[in-house]
């Protein structure tokens, strides 16, 4: 991390780095505190750079879809905002399973089945992908995940609820603003409570997990700028971030 760090929090030990966030110990225990680097990956991080300014905007979008989420009935892990790159969430066991809901035609779907960038699919599509980088995260089936065990029925259909739930509140937030939401990449956790376990929403909700067209001139507003070398991926996350009525004044952190 090469950014001036004066503003963030002191903090226990570091427990995983991930491409473009980082965990730490969080100040009580079933805490963690989720630190947004500006690191950019795409392909598997065979391409990376540093393109400033983006942890920033990813952490406002995010903690901003997070708390309207939880406002909806949706369980996430986050708690409070502690710095403009630091959230405390809730330490949740991660369930290795990348669940992408689409709307639009796009990436990895077009080229699977040939189809046309930017068609309107008949309803909702459920994908889930196996999260491990070194096998490149497969796409797998339901029947997968219950032969290897990675989650219950019971916790797979809690799962496709909420991702659901979660796509019909995320369609009209961006709508409200003029974006079209394509598709998008969710990840999900347990946590204990009163009745055993629960499923929680975790990770992180940003352009850079999601593809944000805008409804008028279908200019991409997300990670496909970078991906496709199309230029100004930090300007069109801020754009993002302005429409959604967050602080301009995000850009020098
Ligand atoms: N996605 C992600 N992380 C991944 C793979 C995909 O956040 O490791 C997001 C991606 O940004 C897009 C959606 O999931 O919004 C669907 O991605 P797709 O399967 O089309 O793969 P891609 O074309 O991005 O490789």
């Amino acid at each position: 991390m090469s950014h001036d760090m004066s503003h963030d929090t002191p903090k226990g030990r570091q427990i995983y780095e991930g491409k473009a966030k980082v965990l730490f110990e969080g100040p009580e225990p079933g805490t963690l505190i989720q630190y947004f680097k500006d690191d950019t990956t795409a392909f598997n991080a065979e391409k990376h750079e540093i393109m400033a300014g983006k942890g920033v905007l990813n952490l406002r979008i995010s903690e901003y879809i997070f708390s309207r989420l939880e406002a909806s009935g949706v369980p996430t892990h986050f708690i409070e905002t502690l710095s403009p790159r630091e959230q405390l969430v809730r330490q949740a066991e991660i369930i290795p399973l990348e669940v992408v809901m689409r709307n639009v035609a796009a990436g990895s779907l077009v080229k699977r089945l040939g189809l046309n960038e930017g068609e309107t699919l008949p309803r909702p599509l459920v994908e889930f992908y196996y999260k491990d980088d070194a096998l490149g995260d497969p796409l797998i089936s339901e029947d997968h995940i219950a032969v290897f065990g990675w989650c219950s029925a019971d916790e797979l259909a809690e799962i496709v609820t909420l991702a659901r739930k979660i796509n019909d509140c995320m369609v009209e937030i961006f709508e409200k603003v003029g974006i079209r939401l394509v598709d998008f990449k969710l990840e999900f956790g347990r946590v204990a409570d009163d009745m055993g376990q629960k499923i929680i929403l975790a990770d992180e909700i940003s352009p850079d997990s999601c593809r944000l067209w805008d409804i008028e001139s279908n200019e991409k507003m997300d990670k496909d700028r970078f991906r496709q070398n199309l230029g100004g991926m930090v300007d069109a996350y801020q754009q993002v971030a302005e429409r959604l009525g967050l602080a301009s004044d995000i850009k020098d952190n």
